[in-house]
């Protein structure tokens, strides 16, 4: 069992967040949010001039008068989870890094999550591409693939996590040949070298410190055929481990091996296969199918995506269907999955936020006392109530109140039908204005008062 510390705890809560963050507004129809540097950031980046930049290690400065276009080394902010991706104008989402690591990164988001329709490319964040994204698993893992390199910027930890991304850095940033080593190897060239130095060495644990002195030779960019033959006897780990380890990564089966994985080696690093330079999916079908029922589902380009679930003891026959129907099926089941895998990850975001699995109604009431304590008040009106609610809910990732209601309480309530379910008469009155309806003496109801008895 891997102890994480504080910092790889809260790195891995701040990837969870930025994930639900995303998937709330893939989700949503609303607008990015705009772009606004305030002045915290401002002076963030002030504060950094001279200062190395995260990624390249490059000093950073900050000229009192810029010239467009800037000049490489001038320090830029940097929205770590793009606002094309949901990501707000929080200080706590803000880089400083060099100009030229922005535009690389800046480049290479619009390569990695790049969505094409006849041609055609979508912008990234519009509707259109959100549409296409959130019904493609394939893509929504990609996302979140490319949101969690993001929060690993600059951090060691992320080690030859993500090879496509890095060499896409790296010939972003440093051309195509493989890149000039630096002296001070800075986390990402580390990464990457060490990913080239396996390529290149092909056999194992190659250490990227080692490395780092050679000037290595010139690599093809294109992901080398790795090898397949290398037997399970040089690992530090059974077939049968790796199969036990990933299953516990799950609760729900089958589940797609890639994300899972991906889970395992976050968790537990010494199953990374990479560190043995063997594809996942390989060592999969080569070493674990005694361990695991193995199921092939081809995706609507005709690639294969393995699906695992513990063995079965009795083996049931082999169903062949045509082709057109398995690709059909699997899209299903990839909406259906990446929907439910949406849910989760929103039901996962939500109770960690609140620390406990609370009852709807516990959740709903201790939203509206924090509005209230928040404002000082014990009145408000009922549009304000609405507004703060809405931020509230927003805040746990929900898209508005309907959604949350939707969500949490099953059913569409409003806030009125909420207050009036969840308190009792003594802890909550409605005030208003008196209004004649059609002859009929009513209250047109617009403030509530809460009084709170403990
Ligand atoms: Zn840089």
């Amino acid at each position: 069992m891997t102890i994480f510390n504080s910092d790889e705890q809260e790195l891995l809560e701040r990837i969870r967040l930025a994930k639900a963050q995303s998937i709330a507004f893939l989700n949503s129809e609303k607008q990015p949010t705009k772009r606004m540097i305030g002045a915290p950031v401002k002076k963030k980046l002030n504060s950094k001039s001279g200062e190395e930049c995260p990624i390249c290690k490059e000093k950073m400065k900050l000229s009192k008068r810029r010239q467009t276009p800037l000049d490489n080394t001038e320090a830029t902010v940097e929205h770590i989870l793009d606002l094309a991706l949901g990501g707000n104008n929080k200080l706590e989402n803000f880089m400083i890094i060099c100009n030229r690591c922005n535009e690389v990164n800046n480049q290479l988001m619009q390569e990695y999550l790049k969505i094409e329709i006849a041609d055609k490319r979508l912008l990234i964040g519009s509707l259109d591409w959100r549409k296409e994204l959130r019904t493609s698993e394939k893509k929504i893992l990609k996302l979140f693939q490319y949101i969690e390199w993001c929060l690993k910027l600059g951090q060691d930890s992320a080690k030859g996590e993500f090879p496509e991304i890095d060499t896409l850095f790296s010939k972003y940033r440093y051309g195509k040949i493989s890149p000039v080593l630096p002296i001070k190897s800075p986390s990402i060239l580390i990464k990457i070298i060490s990913y080239f130095g396996r390529l290149i060495s092909g056999f194992g644990k190659s250490e990227s410190k080692n490395l780092s002195n050679s000037s290595g030779p010139s690599v093809r960019m294109e992901e080398t055929e790795q090898d397949s033959q290398r037997t399970p006897e040089e690992i530090d780990f059974t077939p049968e481990e790796f199969s036990r380890s990933i299953l516990q990564m799950s609760r729900e089966f089958p589940v797609f091996f890639g994300q899972t994985y991906g889970y395992l080696i976050s968790k537990h690093s010494r199953f990374n296969l990479s560190n043995y330079n063997i594809s996942p999916n390989e060592y999969l079908r080569l070493h674990c199918s005694d361990f695991l029922e193995i199921e092939e589902r081809p995706d609507k380009v005709g690639q294969i995506h393995y699906w695992i679930s513990p063995k079965k003891k009795a083996i049931g026959a082999k169903i062949s269907l045509d082709a057109s129907k398995i690709i059909e099926d699997s899209r299903k089941r990839a909406q259906k999955n990446s929907e439910k895998k949406i849910a989760k990850i929103r039901r996962e975001f939500t109770n960690t936020n609140t620390h406990t699995i609370e009852d709807p109604k516990s959740r709903f009431r201790k939203l509206i006392f924090e509005i209230f304590s928040e404002n000082e008040t014990n009145r408000l009106s009922l549009s304000a109530l609405g507004v703060r609610m809405s931020r509230k809910v927003q805040d746990e990732g929900y898209q508005n109140s309907k959604e949350y209601f939707q969500s949490v309480h099953g059913s569409s309530m409003t806030i009125s039908d909420a207050l009036n379910s969840y308190f009792t008469n003594e802890e909550i009155r409605f005030t208003g204005i008196p209004q004649i309806v059609n002859g009929m003496r009513t209250m047109k109801y617009t403030h509530v008062e809460l009084h709170r008895r403990d």
